[in-house]
């Protein structure tokens, strides 16, 4: 189920453009409008000064029953890791959804985790948003909108510094709503916009075969990431259910064939979880798979999630150490926002209605 998109937010320039000169409202103003919507992520463009025919334009078109408008997603709530440097926005969407987006800082620099869908249809075990099920896809308007959420708060609190890095890793599986995704990120990226490099932006997925073939297929500039948890078919069946449709073998196969023809490093996400994915063997056996692949995996200790009975593993760094060793670079992740669950698998949104 998605819902239409007549968001403003959910255009390209090019559609904007398009919209505008219809209307017979020249280039110039189409420029305008994107650059107060989008790099100074105005929330209402008619509180600013705007050329007359933009304003009359902006008055006719945007609102309430008129073709276009600008959907802000309400802030529901925002809530601060004791240490300071991971906020997760809890955010309201017209129909009354409610989704998470997290903006964390690595040592100055600032990453925001954006959702793709409310909850997901994945259904991996050990992920809070796994276990709610899927609600529906997000609209692009609905994921640039999380952007421009994030850099108004980051604006407000560090008026000089930029959100430069952005992951799909929120909540929802991305390749499954590839088309809005996809065009969402064109959006952010675009230099006259938010302008957040294609090769800052990562898209995570959990193994949705056809569309990281698409991905390559399409030259999509974007960094990919892979949940992969498991070196075996039985034991990554029994985490990610995904691997039941999209099994390991073809999964590897897949990633081989867009590393070869895109060139580019595939991150590997490895949730640790002791006793189940941690030992030697286990690493050993991931460094036969990824043999071939330009990779880099990053460990993730296991989060805490209502759930899951699962634990975090202390056996991390033997891990590390053997994968290094055959030749597979590999760095933890730096662990964010545990305390105020907005770390990897802990996403999920309390007040999302059914
Ligand atoms: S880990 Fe990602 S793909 Fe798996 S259930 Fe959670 S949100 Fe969905």
């Amino acid at each position: 189920m998605s819902i239409p998109d007549k968001s403003l937010l959910g255009l390209t320039f090019t559609e904007l453009e398009a919209v505008l000169t219809a209307d017979n409202v020249l280039t110039h103003h189409a420029k305008q409008l994107w650059r107060i919507v989008h790099r100074q992520a105005t929330a209402d463009p008619s509180q600013v000064a705007l050329s007359p025919p933009l304003a009359k334009w902006v008055a006719g078109n945007i609102g309430a029953g008129k073709s276009h408008c600008i959907d802000l997603p309400e802030q529901a709530e925002e809530i601060h890791s004791s240490d300071g440097l991971t906020r997760k926005y809890l955010l309201r969407l017209t129909d009354g959804q409610v989704i998470e987006t997290v903006l964390m800082e690595y040592e100055g620099r600032f990453t925001a985790c954006v959702s793709s869908q409310a909850g997901c249809a994945m259904g991996c075990v050990f992920c809070a948003t796994g276990q709610m099920g899927f609600v529906r896809h997000l609209t692009a308007g609905e994921i640039v909108a999380q952007v421009l959420h994030v850099r108004r708060a980051l604006a407000a609190s560090h008026p000089h510094r930029r959100l430069r890095n952005l992951v799909l890793m929120g909540m929802g599986e991305p390749l499954h709503n590839y088309d809005a995704v996809m065009k969402a990120m064109d959006i952010v990226s675009d230099p006259r916009g938010c302008a957040i490099g294609p090769a800052r932006i990562a898209i995570s997925t959990v193994g949705y075969v056809p569309n990281i073939l698409r991905m390559a297929r399409e030259k999509r500039p974007y960094r990919l990431a892979v949940s992969l948890h498991s070196s075996t078919e039985a034991e990554r069946s029994a985490l990610v259910p995904a691997s039941k449709k999209w099994n390991l073998e073809s999964l590897i196969a897949a990633c081989r064939s867009y590393s070869r023809d895109t060139g580019k490093r595939i991150f590997f996400e490895w949730i640790l979880i002791a006793g189940k994915n941690d030992s030697e063997d286990t690493a050993r056996r991931l460094a036969i798979l990824l043999d071939g692949i330009d990779s880099h995996v990053n460990l993730i200790p296991l989060n805490p999630t209502e759930g899951y009975d699962g634990h975090s593993s202390s056996s991390g760094l033997s891990f590390q150490n053997t994968l290094r060793e055959l030749g597979i670079p590999c760095t933890f992740r730096q662990r964010r926002g545990i305390d105020v669950a907005a770390g990897c698998g802990m996403l999920k949104a309390a007040r999302v209605k059914r």
